[in-house]
């Protein structure tokens, strides 16, 4: 089902809900079209385009943030849809500790890889196989991450989440 992308009065990306929603939202009064979706909906009265994007209204104050959930395509994403060790394309996860050796599922311990380093690694450690790591594995950071963690991006999206951490992740 196609989904709309939320901003806050401030243009920070909320979530996304349903296109639907994001419409009763505009009709309601409690949001703004941003940009416009190709879906149109047919009623008795005539027609209405529903929304990609919208902007609420009033600013909601978010009082906690959900951690960014571990996803394969959040995380290449976060690593640029490349090979953290040679730069090819992704295509695997790869835990730099090893699960087999005690390495957690988290975001500190997972990189982007191919298919060919992720084998050729095997359950050895870095140190072992005499692999550096560029920059260590962090959890992303921006309110952009959630949404690529959860919804499909839509490329409309791209310009409202870009400012907000997420480079690589809607093309
Ligand atoms: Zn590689």
């Amino acid at each position: 089902m196609p989904q709309t992308l939320v901003l806050n009065a401030t243009y920070e990306p909320l979530g996304v809900v349903s296109e639907r929603r994001a419409l009763i939202l505009v009709l309601n009064q409690r949001a703004t079209t941003i940009e416009d979706s190709d879906t149109v909906l047919h009623y008795s009265g005539g027609e209405i385009t529903l929304p990609a994007v919208i902007k609420l209204v009033k600013f909601v104050r978010i009082p906690y943030r959900h951690a960014v959930p571990l996803s394969r395509r959040a995380l290449f994403a976060r690593d640029g849809g490349r090979c953290v060790y040679c730069t090819a394309p992704a295509t695997s996860i790869d835990h730099v500790i090893p699960r087999s050796r005690g390495g957690a599922h988290n975001w500190e311990n997972v990189v982007s890889a191919c298919h060919k380093c992720n084998h050729q690694k095997a359950d050895r450690t870095l140190k072992e196989i005499g692999w550096k790591l560029k920059t260590l594995p962090r959890e992303p950071a921006g309110a952009a991450w959630r949404i690529l963690g959860t919804g499909k991006p839509d490329t409309r999206w791209i310009t409202y989440l870009r400012p907000f951490g997420a480079e690589h992740g809607v093309a």
